[in-house]
């Protein structure tokens, strides 16, 4: 059986595995767009600075790929899907046939209609050659300007710091990591921002880019003017869809997989910030984790093996911050109750959110260390043997 993979991230890689896990004697083949070998993205943020040598990003060495049978091709891009015919064409030209397909492609970054948004000095950052092109522009600035307080957003805007850059950061919504936090523990979280030298600017709306050639700031919906000569733009990512929806596969916001992870079409599977499961297209590395497992088994011939969804989990890595938020942090109704404990001064804020006395989501800033706890009682979703004090005490 060939299985052919589109895309060499996260997706791609543990797909790959499970499949010759399952069915060691599959021919695997994996096409790349990007002409380097797998590496994960959270380790941008210390290239982009130069912390990290593009050796130091990658996740196997070259030979990983040769020793599990995995034959790639790196900077070949797939250029369409012929789903009757089962094959692919790459942009040589050349056709390349499949027994099973998975679209592990990705998502791109989102840019919002900001005018002049295609100026010199304007980024987003997704992969290598984003952060080459930040690095090097940075070298002539003194400034940035992050356009987006997400978890990406923030991320950025400390490697930007990190490269010697006055920083300013601006939120659209009421405060910082709005699907990660609330009011509070964002009040803590841009004191922390605040000593790193990051300002943030919250409910600020992006509205047009400054500058002739070159971007010198950008102009807010209420007119303000903000000053930046390198702006980079964090507004959330979008699931690539272009190959599917050109292939006639069923695409909604991501493209539609079951439980499986199988398309529309009977051979081609999807897993990662490509798809779109029960409507969610989660964007994170541990969906695409367990995504590409089930996807692998099913290629692989275990049809029995299913995805029920991935409970989001997200962390921030910044220095000095250890933030973590699990499950339902804002809660959509009053059959919730929630539970808070705050030590501002320590940069330290827990939030737990409980349903019918079951722990439902978690917000920690400050407790590296509870963390495992907190979200495996989540995951285990039974009644709370112990009383919520218990959990929300503060040492
Ligand atoms: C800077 C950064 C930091 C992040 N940090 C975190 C984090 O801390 N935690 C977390 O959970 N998530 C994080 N994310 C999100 C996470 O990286 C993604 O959820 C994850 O990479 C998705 O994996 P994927 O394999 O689906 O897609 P991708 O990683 O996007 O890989 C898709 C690959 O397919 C290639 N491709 C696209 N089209 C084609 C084509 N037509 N032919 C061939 N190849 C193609 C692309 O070039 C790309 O290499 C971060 C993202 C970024 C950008």
């Amino acid at each position: 059986m060939h299985v052919v993979i589109i895309g060499n991230g996260v997706a791609a890689i543990n797909t790959a595995r499970a499949v010759l896990n399952h069915q060691p004697t599959a021919d695997v083949t994996v096409f790349s767009e990007e002409p380097y070998l797998y590496y994960p993205r959270p380790k941008l943020w210390d290239f982009l600075p130069g912390k990290l040598s593009l050796d130091d990003l990658y996740f196997y060495p070259a030979s990983w790929y040769e020793e599990h049978g995995i034959d790639v091709h790196l900077g070949q891009k797939v250029t369409a899907i012929d789903p009757a015919g089962r094959s692919v064409t790459l942009s040589n030209g050349q056709a390349v046939r499949y027994d099973r397909l998975l679209l592990a492609n990705g998502g791109f970054p989102f840019v919002p209609p900001i005018e002049n948004a295609g100026n010199a000095g304007v980024f987003t950052l997704r992969n290598i050659a984003d952060a080459l092109a930040i690095r090097a522009y940075a070298e002539q600035a003194q400034s940035a300007l992050v356009i987006g307080g997400g978890l990406l957003g923030l991320e950025s805007a400390r490697g930007l710091r990190d490269l010697g850059l006055a920083v300013t950061v601006i939120e659209i919504a009421p405060w910082l990591l709005p699907k990660q936090l609330d009011q509070a523990g964002a009040n803590v979280l841009t004191r922390t921002f605040e000593s790193m030298g990051i300002r943030t600017i919250t409910e600020a709306i992006c509205q047009e880019i400054d500058g002739e050639d070159r971007a010198t700031g950008v102009f807010l919906k209420d007119k303000q003017r903000i000053s930046g000569e390198l702006i980079l733009i964090s507004a959330g990512i979008r699931c690539d869809t272009a190959l599917a929806v050109n292939a006639g596969l069923q695409v909604n916001r991501g493209v539609v997989v079951n439980e499986h992870m199988q398309t529309s079409a009977p051979d081609i599977y999807a897993a990662g910030d490509v798809c779109e499961f029960h409507g969610r297209c989660y964007g994170i590395i541990p969906a695409a984790i367990e995504q590409a497992r089930v996807a692998g088994a099913n290629l692989g011939g275990q049809t029995d093996v299913r995805y029920a969804g991935t409970i989001p989990s997200n962390t921030l890595k910044v220095a000095g911050i250890d933030l973590t938020s699990v499950g339902v942090i804002n809660p959509p109704d009053e059959s919730y109750q929630e539970f808070r404990a705050s030590d501002p001064a320590q940069g330290r804020y827990k939030k737990l959110v409980v349903k019918d006395n079951k722990l439902v989501g978690a917000i920690l800033l400050g407790f590296p260390k509870e963390m495992p706890r907190i979200a495996s009682l989540i995951r285990q979703e039974t009644p709370l043997e112990v009383p919520v004090e218990e959990l929300l005490h503060i040492n």
